[in-house]
C-alpha cells in the first residue's frame, strides 16, 4: 500500500514523499523547505507532482535537483499550466559548462485541462525546451495511475489522486489443486479478459474462465494530496468527483476557523471547512496539513481538533 511522508516540519513549507512499498520508487509532491528529506529519497524520486508555484511550494526544487542531476535518469515533472517555463528559468540560471547532456532529463507534464496535458523534454547543459506531444492523460506507470483536480486558488492548484493498480490475488482456500506454475497462467488469462485459455493442472485441460472463481480482484489504495485551495462550490465539486471513497486524503488546512476571514482574502482553507469536505467525500481517512507559519504546535492541534471533529461527524 502506498504511503505518504511529510518531509517539513511546523513553520516549515511543505513537500510529502510518496514510497511505493518494495520498489524503492517515490514521487514527491510539492517543493517546500524539508528539512526531513534525505539525499537517498530524492535520488528514488522518479516523479515530481507540483500543485502550484508559490514560492512555499517550489523554493526547494533547485534542492531537489541538485541531487539528481548526474543520475542519467529520465524524471517527470507534472503541474499547473506554464509549469515548463518555471523550470527552464530555475534550470538556466546555472553554469552548467562541466555538465553533459546524459546527467538526467526531465520530462515536464504541463496541465492546460483535465483532457489537455502538454508534454516537453528538458536537458542540460542548455536547457532547451522541447515540445513532445499533447495527451489526454496525467501519468501511468507500473505501479499507478495518477488522477487529479484542478482548483481555484486564485491561480490553479492541482491536487492530486495516486491510485494504486488492482491486484488478483489467488485464494488457497478454495482450492483443492495442487500449486503450479498454472496459477500465474491463470492470474495473466483473468487480467487479459481470456476466458477461453487453456490451463493445465495435473494433467488435466481446464477452460480459465471455469477456474476464475479461484481468484480476487483487491482494489489498489487510493492516496490524494489536495494542496491550496479557496473554500468555493466549485472546488469542492471538483474534490468530490476525484477523491470520492479515497483510502487517504492530506488537505491543506491553512487556518484555524477564527481565521477564516483570512482564509477567504487568500483563497485558502480552514479547519472546519477542510474537515467537511474530506466528511462529504466519505473518505476513510484524512490529515489536515500546511499550515500558516504564524501557527504554534497548539494552533496546530485546534486546527487538528476542529478538523477531526467535522470530519467524523455522521
Ligand atoms: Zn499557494
Ligand atoms: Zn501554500
Amino acid at each position: 500500500m502506498l504511503q505518504a511522508e511529510i518531509k517539513s516540519l511546523l513553520r516549515e513549507d511543505i513537500s510529502i514523499l510518496i514510497k511505493v512499498p518494495n520498489s524503492g520508487k517515490h514521487y514527491l509532491c510539492d517543493c517546500g523547505e524539508a528539512s526531513l528529506l534525505t539525499v537517498k529519497e530524492i535520488q528514488s524520486v522518479s516523479a515530481i507532482f507540483i500543485s502550484h508555484t508559490h514560492i512555499d511550494h517550489f523554493s526547494n526544487f533547485d534542492g531537489i535537483f541538485r541531487h539528481q542531476i548526474g543520475s542519467g535518469e529520465k524524471i517527470v515533472i507534472c503541474g499547473p499550466k506554464n509549469i515548463h517555463h518555471q523550470i527552464e528559468a530555475r534550470l538556466k540560471s546555472y553554469t552548467w559548462n562541466l555538465v553533459g547532456e546524459n546527467a538526467i532529463e526531465y520530462e515536464i507534464r504541463e496541465i492546460v485541462s483535465k483532457e489537455e496535458i502538454n508534454v516537453y523534454k528538458i536537458r542540460p547543459p542548455h536547457w532547451n525546451l522541447e515540445w513532445v506531444k499533447t495527451q489526454h492523460f496525467l501519468f501511468e506507470d507500473e505501479y499507478v495511475n495518477v488522477d487529479f483536480a484542478i482548483l481555484d486558488h486564485k491561480t490553479d492548484s492541482i491536487a492530486y489522486l495516486f491510485k494504486e493498480k488492482d491486484s488478483v490475488t489467488f485464494n488457497e482456500n478454495t482450492s483443492e489443486f495442487k500449486k503450479g506454475k498454472w496459477i500465474s497462467e491463470l492470474k495473466t488469462a483473468f487480467e487479459n479478459n481470456n476466458s477461453d485459455k487453456e490451463i493445465e493442472i495435473e494433467q488435466t485441460v481446464y477452460k480459465a474462465a471455469d477456474l476464475f472463481h479461484l481468484l480476487e480482484r483487491n482494489a489498489g489504495y487510493k492516496l490524494g494530496v489536495i494542496m491550496d485551495h479557496a473554500v468555493c462550490e466549485n472546488n469542492y465539486e471538483k474534490i468530490k468527483t476525484v477523491f470520492k471513497e479515497a483510502d487517504m486524503v492530506y488537505i491543506e488546512t491553512f487556518y484555524k476557523d477564527e481565521d477564516q476571514e483570512f482564509a477567504k482574502q487568500n483563497y485558502h482553507s480552514f479547519a472546519t471547512a477542510s474537515g467537511k469536505i474530506m466528511n462529504e467525500c466519505e473518505v476513510k481517512e484524512a490529515i489536515p496539513i500546511h499550515f500558516s507559519r504564524r501557527y504554534t504546535e497548539s494552533d496546530k492541534l485546534e486546527i487538528e481538533t476542529a478538523f477531526y471533529k467535522t470530519f467524523r461527524e455522521n
